[in-house]
């Protein structure tokens, strides 16, 4: 066989390479050579694969900022060896790793595609197949000129492949795990596969990939409900080392109007935290201006999120809180698309 292009398949676990323990009846990371021989058609496709995995596999549900840059280390250490990258990752933290990554790879250039499945690889009815050999397609794709068709960190599933950083996991049993809700579609996949050029990034091909390894994981989630308790909220949010804090809001950005949350919000950022506000909702964007719930948070100097996915708003903190010391920078990083993340 000749092939056309070069491919790292990196598996790090995941119920894609899982077994069945016959002791317990859980699911648990298999290992590598087990998954592979379960897709015996991967010896058909013209694209040459080499693999890298993770000892152990694991449970995605173990993932960690410091597997993260473990991972950034495999792609830039491969990067100029290989056309394109496929991640073999579980599906419950893919959208953070997708994100992650994402931030971490600046000026991508090939493409680095997460997939996983739902049941694993080696069951008869496992949409691990289709998912493991339609990425490595998309992986090796290319331009005439010789350029990466989609040189973005993506996830692919189910006939789709979205976006990594606008990713998030919808379904904990259907095969459409994921959805993009405010990106569209970056390609769909059917008897062929359909490129959505106008909405893939283009990167500057003539300059280097650049990879960033600091990671700064100080950031909290935190989501208003009805009977939210002052004392409990305010220890969190004014806690000495926290940086920086996602706020998950009620529809278009709006928090109940009690007296407390926003004097505790602008003694937050006083101290220079960074607040971001997201919409619980998945679809749609935060406009704080549109209720006078959501204006209240912007005086006390909540920043927007947009439409950023809360695996995106968080990995992108860690990564700017990485990168700089001064929350002037992170600020103004995080409200600004710095790789397609949000629409401003
Ligand atoms: N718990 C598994 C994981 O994320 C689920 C999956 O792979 O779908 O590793």
């Amino acid at each position: 066989m000749t092939y056309t292009s070069k491919v790292l398949l990196i598996y790090t676990g995941g119920t894609i390479g899982m077994n069945r323990n016959p002791r317990t009846g859980a699911l648990e990371p298999f290992d590598f050579e087990h998954l592979i021989g379960s897709v015996p058609e991967l010896q058909q496709v013209s694209t040459e694969i080499s693999t890298f995995q993770f000892n152990p596999p694991i449970d995605s549900s173990d993932m960690t900022p410091e597997l993260w840059i473990d991972l950034v280390h495999i792609i830039a250490n491969n990067f100029n060896n290989y056309d394109g990258f496929v991640i073999l990752h579980g599906t419950d933290t893919m959208a953070y790793t997708a994100s992650a990554l994402s931030y971490m790879l600046e000026n991508l250039t090939k493409p680095v595609i997460l997939t996983g499945s739902q049941l694993p690889i080696g069951q008869v009815r496992t949409d691990g197949k289709e998912n493991v050999i339609t990425s490595i397609e998309i992986a090796s794709a290319k331009h005439h000129d010789g350029t990466a068709m989609v040189p973005e960190v993506c996830i692919y599933f189910n006939g789709h492949l979205m976006r990594g950083n606008r990713t998030t996991k919808q379904s904990a049993d259907n095969f459409n795990a994921f959805e993009s809700f405010n990106y569209d579609h970056l390609a769909d996949a059917g008897v062929t596969i359909t490129y959505h050029e106008d909405r893939i990034l283009k990167p500057d091909f003539s300059k280097p990939m650049t990879p960033h390894f600091q990671l700064d994981s100080s950031v909290i989630v935190f989501t208003v409900f009805p009977g939210i308790q002052e004392e409990l909220i305010h220890h969190v949010i004014t806690s000495k080392n926290l940086r920086s804090i996602v706020m998950r809001t009620y529809g278009s950005g709006n928090a109940p109007q009690y007296p407390w949350l926003r004097r505790t919000l602008k003694e937050a950022t006083s101290q220079g935290k960074i607040i971001v506000n997201i919409s619980q909702c998945m679809a749609g964007m935060v406009e704080m201006g549109r209720y006078d719930t959501g204006y209240q948070l912007k005086e006390a100097g909540v920043l927007s999120g947009y439409d950023s996915t809360v695996e995106s708003a968080v990995t992108k903190l860690m990564f700017l809180q990485g990168q700089y010391k001064d929350w002037h920078l992170v600020k103004n990083y995080m409200t600004r698309s710095i790789r397609g993340e949000i629409s401003v």
